[in-house]
C-alpha cells in the first residue's frame, strides 16, 4: 500500500488549493481527482469575484491553476475515491483495486445535491455500483445500465461495454457522444432502483429496463457514502472552523462544507483545510 502524509480527494479550487498549500508545507501528498480540474470552472464564463482576476473566463482560470501546481511539482492523479476507512492508528483511501494509506485525508469533492435513487443504497454493491472501471470485468457477456451525469463518464461506458454484450446508456445530461456498436443511448428519466437482494431493473418514467446491473456516475459520491459515519447536515459535511470534520484526521473544504458556493471561499477553505492537516500531522508525530 502507498503511504502519504495527505491524501487529497477532489481537484476544484478547494482541493488544489489545500494541495498547494500542504505541499508548501512539505508535506508528502496525493491528489485524486479529474485531471482537467473541475467541470463547474469550464460551466462559468465570466468569473467577476476572484480577487486579482475580474471578468476571467473558467477555461482561463483553470489554466492559471494548471500552471501553478505545475510549478510546484503537483501532479493530478485521475481517480476516483470509493471509500475511506478510519483503521485507527492511520487511514486508508480505496479507489478500485488501490489502496493507499495516510495521516489525513482533505475531502474537497464539491457538492452533490441529487438525492440517491430509491432503492439505491440497499443494493449498492448487489447490481448497483458507482465504478465501471472497478467492476466492468463481473458483467462479460451481461447487460449493464449506465447512469451517466456527465461527459468525463463516456470512456468508462466504453470500457464497460468491452466487457458487456449490451450497455444501456441513460444520460443525465445533453449531446452524448459513446462510440460502440454495443452501447444504446436512451433518453428515458431514471426513477428507482428495483430489485430484492439484488439489482433487477431500472424503473424509468417511461417503464422498467431490466438489467444484470446499473453503473450510477456522478461527479461525486455522497460523503456519507465515502465516509460511512460523517457528521452530515443535509447535503453538507459539518465542520468546525478549522475545517476539521467529526472523524480525527479527517477534514473538508469548500462546496461540500456548505454554502455559499464560490471559488474564491472554496480555495480559501482550501487553504484552511491543509494548514489543519500539517498541523494535526505535525502533533501527532510529537506524540
Ligand atoms: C455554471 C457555474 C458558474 C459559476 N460561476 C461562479 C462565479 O462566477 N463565481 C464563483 O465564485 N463561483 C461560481 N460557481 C461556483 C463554483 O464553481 C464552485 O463554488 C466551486 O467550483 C467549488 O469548488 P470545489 O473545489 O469545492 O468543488 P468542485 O469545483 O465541484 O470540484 C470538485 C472536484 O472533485 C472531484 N471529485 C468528486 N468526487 C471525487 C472522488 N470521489 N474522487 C476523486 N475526485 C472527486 C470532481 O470531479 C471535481 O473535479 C459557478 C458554478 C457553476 C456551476
Amino acid at each position: 500500500m502507498s503511504e502519504y502524509d495527505i491524501v487529497i480527494i477532489g481537484s476544484g479550487p478547494a482541493g488544489l488549493e489545500a494541495a498547494i498549500t500542504a505541499t508548501i508545507r512539505k508535506k508528502n501528498i496525493l491528489l485524486l481527482g479529474q485531471k482537467k480540474c473541475s467541470t463547474k470552472l469550464f460551466k462559468a464564463h465570466a468569473i467577476n469575484n476572484y480577487l486579482g482576476f475580474p471578468g476571467i473566463e473558467g477555461s482561463d482560470l483553470e489554466e492559471r491553476f494548471e500552471e501553478h501546481i505545475k510549478a510546484l511539482g503537483i501532479e493530478i492523479t485521475p481517480k476516483t475515491a470509493s471509500a475511506v476507512y478510519d483503521m485507527g492508528d492511520y487511514l486508508a483511501v480505496q479507489s478500485c483495486s488501490d489502496m493507499f494509506q495516510c495521516q489525513a485525508v482533505i475531502l474537497a469533492t464539491g457538492v452533490i445535491t441529487q438525492n440517491l435513487f430509491p432503492g439505491e443504497e440497499a443494493l449498492l454493491g448487489k447490481g448497483v455500483s458507482y465504478c465501471a472501471t472497478c467492476d466492468a470485468a463481473l458483467y462479460r457477456d451481461k447487460t449493464a445500465i449506465v447512469i451517466a451525469y456527465s461527459k468525463n463518464e463516456e470512456p468508462e461506458a466504453e470500457f464497460l461495454a468491452e466487457y458487456a454484450k449490451n450497455v444501456i446508456y441513460i444520460p443525465m445530461y445533453d449531446n452524448p457522444e459513446v462510440s460502440k456498436d454495443n452501447i444504446e443511448i436512451v433518453n428515458k428519466k431514471p426513477a428507482e432502483i428495483l430489485g430484492d437482494d439484488s439489482f433487477t431493473a431500472l424503473k424509468t418514467d417511461d417503464g422498467d429496463i431490466p438489467a444484470d446491473g446499473v453503473f450510477i456516475l456522478r461527479e461525486s459520491i455522497a460523503p456519507d457514502t465515502l465516509i460511512p459515519g460523517i457528521e452530515m447536515d443535509s447535503h453538507h459535511v459539518v465542520v468546525k472552523k478549522d475545517m476539521s470534520t467529526n472523524i480525527p484526521g479527517v477534514f473538508a473544504c469548500g462546496d461540500i462544507t456548505g454554502l455559499p458556493y464560490q471559488f474564491i471561499k472554496a480555495a480559501g477553505e482550501g487553504d484552511v483545510a491543509a494548514l489543519s492537516a500539517c498541523a494535526y500531522i505535525d502533533a501527532k508525530n510529537k506524540a
